[in-house]
C-alpha cells in the first residue's frame, strides 16, 4: 500500500477514516496504541481516538458516531451488551455471546456488531498448531471472556465445555444459552476452596480477572498428577507472565498467554476495516510497549 500522506490527504482528500474505542474508564486501555501501529505500517489512512462514554451518554455517542460517519470501532466496558440495541446487524458469534467489542460500518451506512474475543484467543491457538475440535475444555471464570470463548469452543466443535465459576449462575445461563448449538457437551463444575483441574481435561482457561494488574494474584486452582499433557492459557495480559501461568508450567502444563488473544482479537477487527492484515508481531510489541508506560 501507498505511504498515507496525512497532509496531502487533508488538502486534496479523501479524507482518513475515523475510528473510536469507546468504554467506561477507557484510560489505561492500550488498543489505540496498537491499531494505530497498525495502520500507520500498513499505509492505512484511518485515525482511531479513543473516548470515555458514561452509560449515560451511549445512546447519543453512538448517535454522534453515525453522523460523523466513523468506519468502526471497539467496545468496551461497561458497553458490550448495552451496545447491542443501536446496531443494524450481528455477527453470529455477537449474537450467541449477546455481547459487541467491535463495529464495522458497511459501505451502506449500516453498522455490523461482531465479538472478536473469542475468535482471537482460538486464533492464539492456532498459531501454536493447538486444536480444539474433540477436546474437552475447562474454563475458569463465567464473565464476558469466559462467555466469548465459550462461544467460540462451541462453534469450533470442542468435544466437552466446563464452566466453573464462584458465581454458578453465571455458568448456568452460559451453559444454557450455548445448549444445543453443536454437539458440543456443557457441563457446570462447582468451585468450593481449590478446584481440582480434571484429571481429563485437554485444556483449561483462566478467564477470570484475577491476576490482571496484580503479579501475586492467582486464582485458587490445582493441578491433579495426569498422564496426559495439559494446555493452560490466561486471557489476563497484563502482567503477561500471570502467577497461574507460572504455576502450569511448574505443572507441566504447555502454556499461551492473554496477550496473544489480544493482539488476535484486534486483528481480526482491523482486518474487517481495512480489508488487510497488519503485521501481529509488530502489535505485539507495540502493546509490551504500552504496558511498560
Ligand atoms: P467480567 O467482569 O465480565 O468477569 C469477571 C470474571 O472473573 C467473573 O467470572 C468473576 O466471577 C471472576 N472473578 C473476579 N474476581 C474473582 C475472584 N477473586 N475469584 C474468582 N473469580 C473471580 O470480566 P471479563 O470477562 O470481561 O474479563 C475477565 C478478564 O479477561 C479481565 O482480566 C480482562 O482484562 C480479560 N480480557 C482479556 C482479553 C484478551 O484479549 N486477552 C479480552 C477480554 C477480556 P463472578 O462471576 O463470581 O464475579
Amino acid at each position: 500500500m501507498e505511504a498515507y500522506n496525512a497532509l496531502h490527504a487533508l488538502m486534496k482528500g479523501p479524507l482518513p477514516s475515523l475510528f473510536f474505542c469507546i468504554g467506561d474508564p477507557v484510560v489505561g486501555n492500550p488498543t489505540q496504541h496498537m491499531v494505530e501501529y497498525a495502520f500507520r505500517t500498513m499505509g492505512f489512512p484511518g485515525r482511531y481516538l479513543t473516548s470515555r462514554v458514561t452509560k449515560e451518554e451511549l445512546a447519543p455517542a453512538l448517535w454522534g458516531l453515525r453522523a460523523l460517519a466513523f468506519a468502526g470501532g471497539n467496545v468496551t466496558a461497561p458497553h458490550k451488551q448495552t451496545v447491542l440495541q443501536y446496531l443494524d446487524e450481528l455477527s453470529e458469534s455477537a449474537l450467541l455471546c449477546k455481547a459487541v467489542n467491535t463495529i464495522v460500518r458497511r459501505s451502506d451506512g449500516t453498522y455490523y456488531g461482531d465479538n472478536t474475543d473469542g475468535k482471537g484467543f482460538l486464533q492464539s491457538l492456532k498459531d501454536r498448531n493447538l486444536p480444539v475440535k474433540d477436546k474437552k475444555i475447562v474454563i475458569l471464570g463465567s464473565g464476558g471472556a469466559a462467555s466469548a470463548i465459550a462461544t467460540e469452543l462451541v462453534l469450533a466443535k470442542a468435544k466437552e465445555v466446563v464452566l466453573v465459576n464462584r458465581t454458578e449462575d453465571r455458568s448456568r445461563s452460559i451453559a444454557k444459552r450455548l445448549a444445543g448449538i453443536r454437539a458440543t457437551i456443557l457441563t457446570v463444575d462447582r468451585w468450593e476452596g481449590s478446584y481440582s483441574i480434571p484429571s481429563d481435561a485437554d485444556i483449561v482457561v483462566q478467564a477470570t480477572s484475577v491476576g490482571l494488574f496484580s503479579p501475586a494474584a492467582c486464582v485458587d486452582v490445582t493441578f491433579p498428577k495426569r498422564n496426559k499433557p495439559l494446555i493452560a492459557c490466561d486471557v489476563v495480559f497484563n502482567p503477561v507472565q500471570t502467577l497461574f501461568l507460572q504455576r502450569s508450567e511448574e505443572a507441566g502444563c504447555t502454556t499461551v498467554d492473554g496477550l496473544g488473544m489480544l493482539v488476535n482479537q484486534g486483528i481480526l477487527g482491523i482486518e474487517q476495516w481495512t480489508g488487510n492484515t497488519p503485521d501481529s508481531e509488530g502489535m505485539r510489541d507495540a502493546l509490551e510497549e504500552a504496558f511498560g508506560v
